[in-house]
């Protein structure tokens, strides 16, 4: 029977594929696709997860039948007959194959997909102490997990599939051959959606997570349909269900009727075409009518997303967010060769044109490692993020600055440092940047200038400008945090989302603000939140002086062609009838005449 969700809209266009669920679990697993030769080795992983398992439970056993009548502990014994019996559960053991062999999924994705299968037949049972079983179920599994995990030499690098289509793993897949998968999980950490990238699935939903979190803003650097906020999307989904994302409106339409299917396959193609008339503008220079040059500039995840940057034709990387580089590495950080390795790369993929690297923001929603996710800390969004992270540890942070500047010296380079608010933390930062230099000096090793600029995404930084404008060359907007901090919504939580609002007046008037000190001193001044690539905003962006727009890839051409067709001498005046505007939705939505 056909069912709709209502989620939040993060990544525009229609998605229509099979959904591939993947289950949260309390042990770190990671999700990615084997090759088909791999498929023995991945059930033999599986085998000897529960092998190990076997063996634990039965040294326990022998231990209990050691001692004597009194002691022994008579449930214990029977839990452990329970655990023995569910190991082999042939429900559990084929389903594991069956996604394996049939889906190519690795060894603990299938493993937690058919747990998920299982414990809901269990939740469907009528007697009391079978329903009961469900949590028996999930704890052995999660010890064949375990036992999985240590017997991991090393991490296992995801192996992607570039494409599906003619691909020699499709013999593999029968009856879902170029079937599109759309991926739908409770919660998505920004690493896991890094591993999704370049894979094979046409859209994304999560039950959680605000507009301007993190893995929505992956989600939308990889341009594909995603919604989140979704709820209980996960739960209320099956694998296999056929699903409908329209991640215009945010909305997910499960189990499609075909009068449905065929009005929005309609309206992805219409999004195609539209997307293909865009194309005609690549090579335009983003001009307004009265002539002013803008600069469209992208923001990126990895080096090699430079690539795309360029052939989206911006004019240079506004934003590098370099802790996706630390991210997902079980504690083991990149040193400075690799990280000089990553930055270069970006450097030289730009063939000369400018490259803004932002020094790691981890913390908050961009825990480092699923398992060092930090839930103790009650507000982490205001805790130890970003620079404040980087200076508390100095070593960490002076290796970063040194594989930075080493990168300058292949290209134009500027160094941007996140969440800055006190005097204090920019002296130190900048103190920082010159022991790096030092550091450099001494080892008689290569580096270029750099840029030095800031990030404004604290209320308190955007109500100093006069100290960020005395000692760095160049601010950049960070709206999304921005406006977290200013209306104290935390742009992760679906349940005030509602309330995470780009045009509240005082969100304004801190970016206007922002704008109107840095071009009357004549510093440089972009916007890299996601403000910078919503339509709906270039103009009243625009309006309030705004020349440089940083943002995903894919966003460019249609901002692009909203500058072609604005006019800035006319947009002055109603950007600020706006920005003081009770309503300023309100009066956007008016358009300017
Ligand atoms: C921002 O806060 O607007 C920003 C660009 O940084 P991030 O989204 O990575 O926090
Ligand atoms: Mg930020």
């Amino acid at each position: 029977m056909t069912f709709s969700i209502h989620g939040l809209a993060v990544s525009r266009g229609i998605a229509i594929g099979r959904a591939v669920l993947v289950a949260s679990s309390r042990v770190d697993v990671a999700h990615y696709f084997i090759q088909p030769e791999e498929v023995e080795a991945e059930i033999a992983r599986v085998r000897a997860g529960r092998d190990a398992v076997v063996e634990e439970i039965a040294r326990l056993q022998a231990s209990i039948s050691r001692m004597g009548p009194k002691e022994a502990p008579t449930e214990l014994a029977a839990l452990l007959d329970v655990h023995l019996m569910l190991l082999q559960d042939e429900e559990l053991v084929s389903g594991v194959k069956h996604w394996i062999t049939e889906r190519l999924y690795n060894a603990e994705w299938a493993l937690t997909t058919q747990l998920e299968i299982v414990a809901r037949h269990f939740d469907e049972m009528e007697d009391a102490y079978l329903r009961e079983r469900k949590a028996d179920m999930e704890q052995i599994c999660e010890r064949v997990l375990r036992a999985m995990k240590g017997a991991q030499s090393s991490v296992v690098q995801p192996a992607q599939r570039g494409s599906r289509k003619g691909s020699q793993q499709d013999l593999l897949l029968d009856d879902t051959v170029d079937v599109p998968l759309v991926l739908i999980a409770h919660d998505l950490s920004p690493a896991d959606m890094l591993q999704f990238k370049q894979s094979v699935f046409a859209g994304f939903i999560t039950d959680v997570g605000g507009k301007t979190s993190h893995t929505a803003i992956v989600a939308r650097s990889m341009d594909i349909p995603a919604v989140v906020g979704a709820r209980t999307c996960s739960q209320l989904v099956r694998q296999d269900d056929w699903v409908i994302i329209d991640g215009d409106a945010g909305v997910v339409i499960v189990d499609p009727s075909p009068i449905i299917l065929a009005e929005y396959g309609f309206k992805q193609r219409q999004g195609e075409l539209e997307r293909g008339r865009l194309q005609r503008l690549l090579h335009t220079p983003a001009v307004t009518m009265d002539d002013e040059k803008i600069q469209l500039l992208a923001n990126i995840e990895m080096p090699e997303d430079a690539q795309h940057a360029l052939k989206a034709g911006a004019l240079g990387v506004g934003l590098f967010r370099s802790e996706f580089l630390f991210m997902g590495r079980h504690g083991k950080l990149p040193d400075e060769e690799e990280q000089y390795q990553a930055y270069k790369k970006a450097v030289e993929g730009m063939q000369g044109l400018p490259v803004t690297i932002r020094t790691v923001d981890v913390g908050a929603d961009k825990p480092l490692d699923e398992s060092v996710r930090d839930d103790a800390h009650l507000n982490p969004a205001l805790g130890l993020r970003a620079i404040r992270w980087s200076l508390a540890d100095p070593a960490m942070f002076l290796t970063q600055l040194r594989a930075i500047l080493r990168a300058a010296a292949h290209g134009k380079v500027r160094l941007l440092i996140p969440m800055l608010a006190h005097a204090s933390e920019i002296r130190q930062t900048l103190a920082h940047v010159d022991q790096a230099r030092a550091q450099l000096d001494r080892r008689g090793l290569a580096y270029g200038p750099v840029q030095l600029g800031a990030m404004i995404e604290i209320p308190a930084a955007a109500l100093s400008l006069q100290l960020f404008l005395k000692y760095f060359d160049f601010l950049s907007i960070g709206t999304n945090d921005l406006i977290q901090y200013t209306l104290a919504i935390d742009r992760a939580d679906e349940s005030v989302a509602h309330l995470y609002d780009p045009l509240h007046p005082a969100v304004l008037r801190l970016v206007a603000d922002t704008i109107a000190e840095c071009r009357a001193q004549g510093k440089d001044v972009s916007v890299c939140g996601e403000m910078a690539g919503d339509v709906t905003l270039t103009r009243l962006l625009l309006g309030l002086g705004l020349r440089s727009f940083s943002m995903h890839p894919a966003q460019i051409l249609a901002v692009k062609q909203e500058i072609l067709r604005s006019d800035t001498s006319k947009l002055a005046a109603w950007a600020q009838r706006v920005r003081t505007a009770e309503d300023p939705a309100l009066e956007l939505a008016g358009g300017y005449v």
